[in-house]
């Protein structure tokens, strides 16, 4: 899902919810703009849903003391590079995940899953942020479903042979969508939020802490207030509230059984047989 009323604004690069950040993290509720970070040798409390279009900055700065979250960058190359570099030197992340994030392609340009053509204006440069992460040896990963998000470059070969517009974009730029940024570790879902929620779910586990994943009952609440705010399906491009075609009930599920395997797997009993 898209947030719909995403676009540049005349906010000062880097704008941060909250000052007194220590760790944790910020969780993009949907495949967004939004940056994701985790401090995982820190994280003691719980991921935060923070899609930032949705949330009201002063309520989260007066309530929450370990999220972040960056209003859209300039476009302007030069600005966003030195705002990543500004990330970078405040927040100190241990990782950069990047939750389909578009990503260049050999010709410097970015497209859409199908095709098209997509300016800086719309996306930012969040390619020059996974280069200068790094650069530093911030472990990075990269969460996609298109094959034209970062973190592809480590496939790209593979996408410019099986996907549709792997190797020839509609834009007439003379590529394919086959982003060549890469990433540390990369993540393919069928639906790049899904990937992310496996990210989550292999969390709680490694840190033994269920609430490190959502709850079904987020899932909806997340959804529901994206549309709210003007978002839409990425299938249907219609304003409800579907994640790539699936429905909300789908996505709730996916999030219990995702659950229930966190839930299973910390827990240890004697079955007596
Ligand atoms: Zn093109």
């Amino acid at each position: 899902m898209r947030a719909a009323n995403w676009r540049p604004r005349s906010r000062p690069a880097v704008h941060t919810l909250a000052e007194r950040l220590y760790g944790e993290s910020l969780a993009s509720a949907t495949a967004s703009p939004a940056l994701l970070t985790t401090w995982m040798e820190r994280l003691h409390g719980s991921f935060e849903a923070a899609e930032f279009p949705l949330m009201d900055d002063d309520w989260v700065r007066a309530r929450r003391s370990h999220c972040a979250a960056w209003r859209t960058l300039s476009g302007d190359l030069e600005a966003d590079t030195r705002a990543y570099a500004q990330m970078l030197d405040t927040f100190a992340p241990a990782a950069v995940v990047f939750v389909e994030k578009l990503g260049v392609n050999e010709k410097g340009v970015w497209h859409t899953v199908n095709g098209a053509r997509v300016s800086a204006a719309e996306v930012g440069h969040a390619h020059v942020l996974a280069g200068l992460a790094r650069e530093r040896g911030i472990y990075t990963v990269g969460i996609g479903d298109g094959g034209n998000e970062i973190g592809f470059g480590v496939i790209a070969a593979a996408v410019r042979e099986i996907h549709p517009h792997g190797r020839m974009c509609r834009c007439g730029c003379g590529g394919g969508i086959a982003t060549v940024v890469p990433t540390d570790a990369l993540v393919v879902a069928a639906i790049s939020n899904w990937g992310a929620y496996g990210v989550a779910a292999a969390l709680a586990v490694m840190l033994r802490n269920p609430e490190v994943l959502h709850t079904p009952e987020m899932e909806a609440l997340m959804l529901e207030r994206c549309v709210a705010r003007g978002g839409f399906d990425g299938n249907y491009t219609a304003q409800v509230p579907f994640v790539d075609g699936t429905s909300a009930q789908v996505q709730a599920s996916l999030v219990t059984m995702l659950g229930q395997i966190v839930a299973n797997a910390l827990r240890s009993h004697e079955r007596g047989f």
